[in-house]
């Protein structure tokens, strides 16, 4: 699917080509339209695809081989596919049919023959409903001053790159990161100043990783997390030590500092090397770069541990 069409996706999904087009010509101007014939086609489909899952599903009920309560079921029972909104688009006009596709999950249900403007009004409503569902989705991953992904992003990524890192034999890294005597920078600048200071730490990190699978969290306060897949310990450290050069490059004035006259910040990183034997787990391998970045404050700050 290409990704240069910003419409919104449905997947329609009947045994019967004549519902399909009717249904198609009626959404084709403000959707993309897929089509699926059968349940088993359906769900292959959602499945073999699941980084680009369509925004809606119209579902027929009656179908030779897996029905379309059969199908909601499934896709309702899938933590991966139990977000698509589904509206039913059947012949079976009983009351207790309706009820029964409510309760399976699904968000409406039209009986054929059906109103055109009416498919078209109630397919509208479930867009814009999903569009704002998806919007809040995004926002909850991100973190309200800074702009950049929270922690509860990193975990899930960490989780998904850890897996895919030991599925391919190739190592991960995390460089995680404070900055130094914040406390001192908040005191005597004011808390208005520290906010900017942390807007502008975020935005160099997240600049200063340039690979497209790297991504920079704020991880707490002012500590950030960068996750680098399909990175080993000798380029980690050249990524951490160049992270660390482009805060102090932005000589923000420290003058409550220990350690230099501007911001700086101080580095802890660890890797998991699935192929070497070291196959820690994502906690573990978070401890490892907060102890590293605790021995870093240690040592004298501004450094990586
Ligand atoms: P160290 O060099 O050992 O890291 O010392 P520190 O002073 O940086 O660390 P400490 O943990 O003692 O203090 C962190 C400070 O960060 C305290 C808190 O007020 C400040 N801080 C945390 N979150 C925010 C924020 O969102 N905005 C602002 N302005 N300050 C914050
Ligand atoms: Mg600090
Ligand atoms: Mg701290």
């Amino acid at each position: 699917m290409s990704n240069n069409d910003p419409r919104q996706v449905i997947l329609v999904v009947d045994d019967e080509p004549t519902n399909i087009q009717a249904l198609g010509n009626l959404l084709k101007d403000d959707y993309r339209i897929r089509v699926a014939n059968s349940g088993e086609k359906a769900l292959a489909l959602l499945h073999s695809n699941v980084h680009s899952l369509p925004d809606l599903i119209l579902m027929d009920i009656q179908m030779p081989d897996i029905d379309g309560y059969e199908v909601c079921r499934r896709l309702k029972d899938d933590p991966k596919t139990s977000s698509i909104p589904i509206i039913f688009v059947t012949a079976r006009n009983a009351t207790s049919d309706e009820e029964y596709g409510l309760n399976l999950g699904a968000v409406d249900y039209i009986t054929k023959p059906f109103s055109p403007a009416i498919v078209r009004a109630r397919v509208n409503t479930q867009m814009r409903l999903k569009r704002k569902t998806d919007l809040l989705e995004q926002y909850a991953l991100l973190d309200g001053l800074t702009g950049i992904p929270n922690r509860r992003y990193f975990d899930e990524r960490l989780d998904k790159e850890w897996r895919r890192s030991l599925r391919d034999g190739l190592p991960l890294s995390v460089i995680m990161l404070d900055i130094d005597h914040f406390k001192g920078f908040n005191d005597h600048y004011g808390h208005g100043a520290g906010d900017q200071c942390l807007q502008k730490v975020a935005r160099t990190l997240s600049n200063a990783l340039v690979r497209a699978g790297d991504c920079l969290c704020r991880y707490g306060g002012e500590e950030f997390i960068a996750l680098l897949p399909n990175t080993e310990a000798s380029g980690t450290r050249e990524v951490a030590e160049h992270l660390r050069l482009a805060v102090e490059a932005l000589a923000i004035p420290h003058d409550y500092s220990s350690v230099a006259s501007v911001v700086t910040i101080s580095l802890g990183m660890a890797t998991f090397d699935p192929v070497r034997g070291s196959e820690i787990e994502p906690p573990l391998l978070i401890d490892r770069a907060d102890a590293a970045l605790y021995a870093a404050k240690k040592a004298g700050r501004n450094q990586v541990g």
